[in-house]
């Protein structure tokens, strides 16, 4: 699988080694464990899906963390994502709104001795208020803009990731906090499940 990412473009040795350390097995149905080092999205239960590795790579890498940050993730998921900030940051605070996934994510981020993680079960689109501001912040489902708690609690300087678009396709911006100003990239067209909240879409839509 890391030979895979490098082929693809992914340079960052940081990166490609907390994803070496990661097993990606753990975080994946049973019935999909086979799977787990393919390049590719995989269900996690609920309807949610861990990312495909690539571009899991691709979103840590921008991230451009070397140690002393603090990053805000939306969207725990399986917790993989979660994990690789883990080695990567001094720590990662990770919010998601399905229980069922949370208590999983928990148990493997102990399992691995994750110790830097904290989590929170909510609406990751209003942020973590008591926790910020955040160097870096991580958004791993799509809405339809950036949640504007999200901007409030980026560190100046400070960098956001998420996917943005309709509920079909999206394309992960870049936002880059400098001396005040916010700063728009585009990445890369992706497709991400749905962030589901008061800044994101609505549930019953
Ligand atoms: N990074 C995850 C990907 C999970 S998929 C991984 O590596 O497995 C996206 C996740 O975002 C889902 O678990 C979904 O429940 C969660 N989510 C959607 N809207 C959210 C919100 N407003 N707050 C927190 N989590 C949310």
């Amino acid at each position: 699988m890391i030979r895979e990412l490098q082929v693809c473009g992914i340079q960052d040795s940081r990166t490609l080694a907390a994803m070496r350390e990661t097993p990606r097995h753990l975080f994946v149905e049973e019935a999909m464990q086979d799977l787990a080092y393919s390049d590719a999205p995989l269900p996690i239960g609920g309807g949610q899906t861990i990312s495909q590795p690539y571009i899991v790579a691709l979103m840590t890498e921008t991230l451009a963390l070397r140690g002393p940050e603090k990053v805000l993730e939306i969207g725990t998921g399986s917790g993989y994502q979660t994990v690789i900030l883990s080695h990567l940051c001094a720590r990662v605070c990770t919010v998601e709104r399905v229980e069922l996934l949370l208590n999983r994510a928990r148990r493997l981020f102990d399992q691995l001795r994750c110790h830097n993680i904290s989590s929170r079960l909510g609406d990751g689109t209003t942020g973590w208020p008591a926790a910020a501001p955040f160097d870096r912040i991580i958004v791993t489902a799509a809405g339809p803009e950036v949640p504007e708690p999200l901007l409030q609690q980026l560190a100046d300087p400070g960098l956001l990731i998420m996917p943005v678009g309709d509920r079909s396709r999206q394309v992960l911006a870049v936002v880059e906090r400098v001396e005040g100003e916010f700063l728009a990239r585009e990445l890369a067209p992706v497709r991400f499940v749905d962030l589901i909240g008061v800044h994101g879409w609505n549930e019953a839509d």
